[in-house]
């Protein structure tokens, strides 16, 4: 699948693309290379702005894909023909892969072999990370810490931190954020909330107030906008935001007169309760993968994790609908593509 060209704001991502047949061929391998077969696609929400014609020229944290470019994921692809000598035919990486049914991965684009359940893999290697560097050492949470918000609680990565914040470091107050009474279920059940709030319920604020009586120690955001608003007018001083992602605007970055939807009177709380508020980009943390991935891997072997996965098992013909899926909301867990070809 390759990219017609940058898009704006607001548009049907499914048509945003061209299926072209290219062939490959292992001839065409350098030093270093793997020829490999993808086996699974992770949808990502940050997709959506790697294909956005409004990028800040020269300010996201990636090449963004131009025109006529083929669209990358994170992935599981398995190794058919290689000139590297870490990896061997037959084994599955983790790595960058393309929306192809083959393709040829850099040295700089494999991360690690996949070890265990392959999907799981998927769900650890990214969306992991981000909730294990974000919340441990990003936002610094610890056993101490009483009260952490998580926006987006029942994405992957938030799912995953409200687990380690309350089965790991057992944070008394651990409040998810969620877009349906059905995640809000989930989160209570099975990701180790205490309180799980349906942003789209008309008492939402009210009922986030009453949840956060005591402010907030750390709140984890996953969307920006109106739920980060209310939530900078409950920090505590010296509180922490760890800004790891803004879906609520991935879609409609230029949007005429937009902005990420803070008032200018929970901005000055920032101030007033000298709150410290930290971005990050998972891939700064990546000479420390291995120790994290082992942390998570034991976790999950101990029970303190649950790996939510929702995976769609198609042909390459349908691998634009993930991302369209992502952003209504409709993946329960971490939104992968088994691609059978
Ligand atoms: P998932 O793809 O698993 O889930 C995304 C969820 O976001 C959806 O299911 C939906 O849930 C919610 N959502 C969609 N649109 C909106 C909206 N307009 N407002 C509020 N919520 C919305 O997510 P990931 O776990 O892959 O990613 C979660 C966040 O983490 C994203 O913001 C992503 O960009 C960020 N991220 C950051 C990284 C980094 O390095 N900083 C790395 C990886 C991810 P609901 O039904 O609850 O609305």
């Amino acid at each position: 699948w390759m990219l017609k060209e940058p898009t704006g704001d607001n548009i049907d991502v499914t048509k945003a693309f061209n299926l072209i047949t290219k062939q490959v061929s292992a001839r065409d391998l350098k030093e270093g290379e793997v020829l490999a077969k993808t086996v699974y696609i992770s949808h990502d929400p940050a997709q959506r702005c790697w294909i956005h014609r409004n990028n800040v020229e020269g300010r996201l944290y990636r090449t963004p894909i131009g025109a006529g470019e083929p669209m990358e994921a994170f992935g599981v692809a398995e190794v058919l023909e290689t000139r590297n000598k870490s990896y061997k035919t037959g084994d599955l990486i983790v790595a960058t892969v393309h929306w192809t049914e083959y393709g040829i991965i850099t040295p700089d684009n494999i991360y690690f072999k996949s070890f265990g359940d392959a999907a799981d893999m998927v769900t650890l290697g990214l969306t992991g990370m981000t909730a294990y560097f974000g919340l441990l050492n990003v936002g610094a949470a610890t056993p101490k810490d009483s009260t952490i918000v998580v926006s987006a609680a029942a994405s992957s990565t938030g799912a995953i931190v409200c687990q380690i914040a309350k089965n790991v470091l057992g944070i008394k107050n651990v409040i998810g954020i969620a877009g349906s009474d059905a995640k809000c279920a989930m989160l209570t059940r099975d990701a180790g909330c205490d309180i799980a709030l349906n942003y789209k319920s008309p008492t939402f604020r009210q009922e986030f107030e009453a949840a956060t009586p005591n402010d907030i120690d750390l709140y984890f955001d996953n969307v920006g906008g109106e739920v980060t608003d209310m939530a900078l007018l409950r920090m505590k001083d010296r509180g922490r935001v760890v800004v790891c992602g803004a879906i609520s605007i991935y879609d409609r970055i230029h949007e005429k007169g937009g902005n990420v939807g803070i008032s200018r009177a929970s901005w000055l709380q920032v101030i007033c309760h000298q709150v410290k508020i930290e971005g990050f980009i998972i891939f700064q943390f990546a000479d420390q993968f291995p120790r994290a991935l082992g942390d998570l891997a034991t976790w999950t072997q101990e029970g303190k994790l649950k790996l939510m996965k929702d995976i769609i098992q198609t042909d390459i013909t349908e691998v634009p609908k993930g991302m369209s899926t992502l952003f209504k909301g409709e993946n329960n867990g971490k939104l992968i593509t088994q691609l059978k070809v």
